[in-house]
């Protein structure tokens, strides 16, 4: 039982009929918990129906075509559908473990995006959005309604509905999962999601059957429409990821724009694992790539090893990541 957040931010009216239906039973995401999150926040994810948000900023270190010249901005939710062991973003993910948050209305959520935005910044993209579908369609709707229409991006971990994706799919323009695991036993190990596998693959086809395998970028080099999919390599592991591309080639399509990473950083919550308390070897990564080559890849982006240095953003701070 996690705890309720501030009430007087719950508000059933910036969501639609559906999602209110929705959060009153809650079936977003594979978890389907049927909790009503205007009551309660006990849920798997552990969110009531509030605009919990972790941190909006400008991010610059995703891939060239999400973060474009100058940046995305980036709205990180509060908890997530996953219970990833080794989460890189662990203390805005884990309910359990004082996760950073702040609940916010509506108003001044959209008045910080719009402020972000009246920087230059094209895109707007929301990080871990499965269990908060409806916040993402009423933030968006906002925005629209202020007469922005910034590029929308679905940053994902790849553990959706089908069934939810097709309820937002007009209003993102970039989807952006991830494909972490071939196999059900990493996936419960690691994930506590033995089904992730087949929930990722039909999530990503949805996608796929939504947008195809293209990645339209403007003038700028900035993404606006299309898929990208990305694939964190763990230690101890390519051959768990050489089984996702095989996969991924077999299944949804070699030419799908694809983001292998190598900036795995061991958390102090792995600090006693056996396989995951080190970072990747470079010669693991590197016989990834050869796979992914192999498979006929063609579009994609790969990391330097030294890449781990630049994604520990620290979420106490304004700007998390900006030393
Ligand atoms: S979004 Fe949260 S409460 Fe709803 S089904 Fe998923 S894990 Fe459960």
């Amino acid at each position: 039982m996690f705890k309720m957040t501030d009430k007087k931010y719950l508000t059933a009216d910036i969501f639609d009929n559906e999602d209110q239906k929705l959060l009153t039973d809650c079936t977003l995401c594979p978890r389907e918990c049927r909790v009503n999150r205007f009551e309660e926040a006990d849920g798997y994810c552990g969110a009531d129906a509030g605009l919990n948000i972790a941190s909006i900023c400008i991010h610059r270190g995703e891939e060239p075509p999400i973060s474009g010249p100058n940046g995305i901005c980036n709205i990180f939710f509060a908890v997530c559908n996953l219970r990833c062991i080794y989460c890189q973003n662990h203390d805005i993910s884990r309910p359990e473990s004082g996760c950073r948050q702040h609940t916010m209305d509506l108003k001044t959520a959209l008045d910080i995006i719009e402020e972000i935005l009246s920087k230059g910044i094209k895109a707007v993209g929301f990080v871990s959005p499965s269990h908060v579908v409806p916040q993402v369609k009423a933030i968006i709707k906002g925005l629209n309604s202020r007469g922005l229409k910034p590029i929308t991006v679905y940053n994902t971990n790849g553990y959706d509905k089908p069934e939810t994706l097709r309820t937002i799919g007009k209003m993102i323009d970039v989807w952006l999962p991830d494909f972490k695991y071939a196999t059900a036993e990493t996936a419960s190990e690691y994930s506590d999601a033995g089904d992730y596998p087949e929930v990722a693959l039909k999530a990503i086809k949805e996608m796929y059957y939504q947008k195809g395998s293209s990645l339209i970028s403007d003038e700028s080099g900035t993404a606006e429409r299309g898929i990208l999919l990305r694939h964190l390599v763990l230690p101890g592991h390519a051959e768990e990821s050489k089984k996702v591309l095989r996969i991924i080639a077999e299944k949804i399509s070699p030419g799908i724009h694809l983001s292998l990473m190598s900036q795995y950083h061991p958390t102090h919550h792995v600090r006693n694992h056996p396989i995951l308390n080190r970072p990747l070897y470079k010669k693991e990564y590197e016989s990834v790539i050869e796979e992914m080559g192999k498979l006929g890849f063609r579009n994609g982006w790969i990391q330097d090893m030294n890449s781990f240095e630049n994604y520990r953003p620290d979420f106490s701070k304004e700007h998390p990541f900006e030393d």
